[in-house]
């Protein structure tokens, strides 16, 4: 390609240098897989050198501790900035920045994803915690997105609640323990009802995925 061509598609001064560019980085997990107590160690790692991190957290409802970013093992901050889903992020907001740390980021929507994105260019990295799948193993509309833009894609592990493999999906069940398919893809304060599994353990409770007829 020549010069000339080239500038066609990157016109000039448009975007800074690619050394300017930081990365976005998609950390998911099943629940309780300690993403949110993940992210708190990074946000205090960075603080205790004396870095500014800002802590962000889709807004989805308004009660009381909305802005709380706590976790499981009781540690908690206050979220800097609550996002909408047509949220504009300023990034004037973000100037000396050192890093972002996003906790429920399958909750965001595309839109604020693609402003995550466009953010690294200049800006700090930002490093997202968010469920990968819902309680019927479909992706999160900002899950999908962070896994086609991210940088790099990391898995928070943890073992499945009924057996010593990996989880993979959130089992989600009733009061009697039975597993739940139908009902809303997001259910506010009920995270007691959702339990970490494994494929064998998951299929085996919901019915879904039977072996194959021979
Ligand atoms: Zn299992």
């Amino acid at each position: 390609m020549d010069t000339a061509s080239y500038h066609e598609y990157h016109p000039p001064g448009q975007h800074p240098k690619d050394s300017a560019v930081a990365k976005l980085y998609f950390r998911h997990g099943t629940m309780d897989s300690a993403k949110t107590l993940n992210l708190l160690a990074v946000a205090h790692n960075y603080r205790s050198q004396g870095k500014r991190v800002l802590l962000v957290k889709p807004r989805m409802d308004d009660r009381f501790g909305a802005a709380s970013i706590r976790s499981r093992a009781g540690i908690e901050a206050e979220a800097d900035l609550l996002v909408d889903p047509d949220s504009r992020l300023d990034p004037a907001f973000f100037a000396g920045v050192d890093c972002v740390l996003v906790d429920e980021a399958q909750f965001l929507s595309v839109h604020l994803v693609e402003q995550l994105r466009a953010l690294t260019r200049g800006g700090p990295p930002v490093i997202c915690y968010g469920l990968r799948t819902d309680f019927r193993t479909h992706l999160f509309d900002g899950s999908r997105r962070l896994l086609e833009l991210a940088d790099s894609i990391e898995e928070v592990k943890v073992t499945c609640q009924f057996c010593n493999r990996k989880a993979i999906f959130n089992l989600r069940m009733q009061a009697d323990g039975a597993a739940e398919l139908d009902g809303p893809q997001v259910e506010l304060g009920g995270n007691d009802r959702y339990a970490p599994a494994c494929f064998g353990c998951y299929g085996a409770r919901t019915g879904l995925f039977p072996p194959l007829a021979g």
